[in-house]
């Protein structure tokens, strides 16, 4: 069996100490594997007492988290009291693979990092090189039932998505746009059995409608991240004064004349915030796209690279207006956060999926006009 992963997969270390926001501390509810747990309750000796009373063994185990949150095990200094009394061989596994993610198929497991993690959030956004992967020798792990046919045919079409994402010839926008379309349309065939090797082709959309949509579809979509369940305090009131940033840069839904100035600097001056974004762009096609072969959906997954870019770099372009200033460890906190609320959050990804079939303003034409 295969484990097949970006390249940029071998640089992640975790950070420990060093990392500012550390997942030890997110609030998330961190469940144990059985095997662990029935250790921890047999480790003899005053740590021994102090996990069993930090763990709760009834249901599925896990860290009973401080009233702050954080995982009780996290000391003062950052670091694991389990991994430093027990080793890192003793950790459960959830914090042994966090943030690697992991997806089986039929004799191929496929890996990344997660961009809810400040140091995998940079390692992915500061890629200065082609998107590659490798493959390494694994020993079997099985997968759940999946169409082989579908497999083999989404496969192509991700290389195709990736490798069109990757070809900094065309503007990101346009990219992302015929990206949309070709998804739109795969998922037409798909719907129908076909199974076609279609091209990724450029689609026309009217300037004029492009100019108005911007401004509304925007603030309409983060009216929508707004109605979602927040992780953090912090996070509802980023998207209020962002949008209130945003919406004086409108007149009656369209962008004044000087805010299109601005946003032509904003481009120009940080032309490489658009690498930071084909990498974030790359990251979501590559973890969620071949998740089709499972449910059948592969336009959601592109809607959702979709949207999240737009809304990144419009968090970028506020943090830009606010400060003056946008760097690429700003926009690790932003990618992060982003991350952290959306996609880490179970119940706000079924939201979001849901939104994509019911919601007219994720309809394919209204998000071309993003
Ligand atoms: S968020 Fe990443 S770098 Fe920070 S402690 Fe967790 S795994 Fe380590």
């Amino acid at each position: 069996m295969k484990m097949r992963a970006p390249e940029y997969y071998k640089e992640f270390k975790c950070i420990a100490d060093k990392c500012k926001d550390s997942c030890c501390s997110a609030g998330w509810e961190i469940d144990i594997d059985d095997e662990t747990a029935k250790f921890y309750k047999s480790v003899p000796g005053e740590f021994g007492d102090k996990l069993r009373k930090k763990v709760d063994f009834s249901g599925p185990s896990h860290f009973i988290l401080n009233n702050n949150g954080n995982c009780p095990f996290l000391n003062d200094c950052g670091l694991c009291d389990i991994y430093i009394n027990l080793g890192e061989e003793k950790l459960c596994q959830i914090c042994t693979d966090h943030p690697r993610y992991f997806e089986w198929f039929d004799g191929v497991k496929e890996c990344g990092v997660g961009l809810c993690c400040e140091e995998a959030a940079r390692i992915i956004l500061s890629q200065n090189r082609h998107f590659k992967t490798y493959e390494i020798d694994i020993p079997f792990e099985g997968c759940d039932e999946y169409d082989d046919e579908i497999y083999n045919y989404l496969l192509k079409c991700r290389t195709k998505i990736i490798e069109y994402l990757d070809n900094d010839e065309i503007s990101l926008t346009e990219r992302i746009k015929n990206i949309l379309w070709y998804a739109y349309m795969t998922q037409l065939d798909l719907d129908s059995g076909l199974l076609d090797d279609d091209d990724i082709i450029s689609v026309d959309t009217d300037e004029t409608v492009d100019k108005k949509g911007v401004g509304d579809g925007m603030a309409s979509i983060i009216d929508f991240f707004m109605t979602l369940e927040p992780n953090s305090d912090n996070w509802i009131p980023c998207l209020q004064r962002n949008l209130k940033l945003y919406k004086t840069t409108f007149e009656n839904g369209i962008l004044s004349e000087e805010a299109r100035e601005n946003l032509n600097i904003f481009e120009k001056k940080y032309h490489e915030i658009n690498i930071y974004l084909k990498n974030i762009a790359i990251y979501f096609v590559w973890r969620y796209f071949l998740k089709g072969c499972f449910d059948g959906d592969v336009l959601s997954k592109i809607k959702l690279m979709t949207v999240s870019i737009s809304v990144l770099k419009w968090l970028f372009y506020c943090h830009w207006l606010e400060y003056e200033d946008v760097n690429l460890l700003d926009c690790v906190e932003i990618v992060k956060s982003y991350s952290e609320e959306i996609e880490y959050s179970e119940d706000n990804m079924n939201s979001i999926f849901d939104a994509f079939c019911d919601l007219e303003l994720f309809d394919v034409e209204n998000l071309l006009k993003l």
